[in-house]
């Protein structure tokens, strides 16, 4: 089966591993600050705390923004659980607002109408690795004084007119799962330029733990005292991991050369095909194309997925829209909520993309759509 994700990991990946793993620290030392400084360059400078999920990222950076019970924060449906999951343990209610018809990410003009008096966030998702319209939603935010919240662990590596990703919003926040666009195994990253929301951000990482006697309110208790102000949780990212992040972000522009190459032969390859709708792109977005997402049409996406799967070729579908989890629609959320996004999943399938994706891999993959389409 060829998947339509994997990750690339060669030997220097596993010698940077190894290295870590013969010496003093496994879990935070040097190799922790040594990748958030190196993702903090593919960030346009904003730093950048590391962290063991791109889901935990997801929390920190809720709980950095103060997001919990009463609160609203809105976000497109059309993402992976977790984008909302996080925001709903915090006790925060989630509102979903609809994606556009273009590229399926948070339609600005839906996000306006969602927000309220209690919304404390919004958050954007860089569907596929294409940046959502940052500029407009960064009007809506301005003007409600919302944090704008970025779950960029599709996009690292994008950038929106000139922009990289991690520089758009308030916070973004990354995923190294393997089958994202670099990988630590488990593992993720906020970015946050705000200094408070940085700290916060780096105390939920580690407990809440305050270490600094400037901060402390017993600060002659002793050498060994830390004291804990708000709690938090450990979501640290090991130091074997973060090593295999910098040598996985060493390879980042060619992992994004070849992703982007593969994409433009699927767009030549597919042109002609009937029944499918091609990903459009924006003007101003660069693209780290995470996943290559085709639209199915005249009902076909079943059949097309099964048969696909049949031929050897492990086609995706990214995502049901959230709130048609049942955990959602126990709390009273409906289909028919963001219609675009329906739309969407119901003709949604992604190829294989990954960087170690073969040119006859590929071509092995259009035979069988072709095949099914033609
Ligand atoms: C992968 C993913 C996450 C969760 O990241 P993990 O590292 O798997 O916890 C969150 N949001 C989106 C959009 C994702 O694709």
């Amino acid at each position: 089966m060829i998947p339509y994700g994997r990750q690339s990991v060669g030997d220097l990946d596993v010698e940077a591993v190894t290295a870590v793993l013969r010496g003093d620290w496994l879990t935070t030392g040097p190799a922790v600050a040594a990748f958030e400084a190196e993702l903090a360059r593919r960030t346009g400078g904003v730093p950048c705390v590391s962290v063991s999920s791109g889901t935990a990222a997801l929390h920190v950076a809720y709980a950095a923004a103060g997001v919990g019970a009463g609160d609203e924060v809105v976000m497109s449906p059309m993402t992976f659980v977790a984008t909302a999951a996080t925001a709903a343990q915090l006790g925060a209610r989630v509102v979903f607002a609809d994606v556009s018809d273009d590229v399926p990410v948070l339609d600005p003009g839906a996000a306006e109408a969602a927000v309220t008096s209690r919304t404390r966030a919004v958050t954007a998702v860089d569907y596929a690795g294409h940046p959502a319209d940052y500029d407009a939603l960064r009007k809506i935010t301005d003007r409600g004084g919302q944090l704008l919240l970025s779950d960029a662990a599709h996009a690292l590596g994008s950038s929106w007119h000139g922009v990289p990703v991690g520089a758009l919003a308030d916070l973004t926040t990354f995923s190294f799962f393997p089958t994202k666009n670099v990988t630590t195994a488990e593992g993720g990253a906020v970015a946050v330029s705000d200094p408070d929301l940085l700290e916060r951000a780096r105390a939920f990482r580690c407990h809440g733990l305050v270490r600094d006697t400037g901060r402390m309110r017993r600060p002659d208790e002793g050498g060994w005292h830390q004291e804990v102000h708000a709690f938090g949780l450990n979501y640290r990212l090991p130091d074997v991991l973060c090593a295999l992040g910098m040598s996985q972000l060493e390879r980042l522009e060619a992992f994004k050369r070849r992703r982007a190459r593969l994409v433009e032969r699927y767009d030549e390859l597919l042109a002609d095909v009937p029944g499918l709708r091609l990903p459009h792109v924006r003007p101003g977005a660069d693209p780290m194309w995470h996943l290559y997402a085709v639209r199915v049409l005249d009902g076909r996406r079943r059949e097309v997925y099964d048969r696909m799967r049949a031929a050897g070729v492990g086609v995706q579908v990214n995502y049901l829209p959230v709130y048609l989890h049942p955990v959602f629609e126990d709390l009273g959320y409906r289909r028919g909520l963001c219609p675009a996004a329906e739309e969407f999943y119901d003709e949604q399938l992604s190829l294989p993309l990954f960087p170690g994706l073969s040119d006859s891999d590929q071509d092995q993959v259009v035979d069988a759509l072709r095949g099914i389409l033609i």
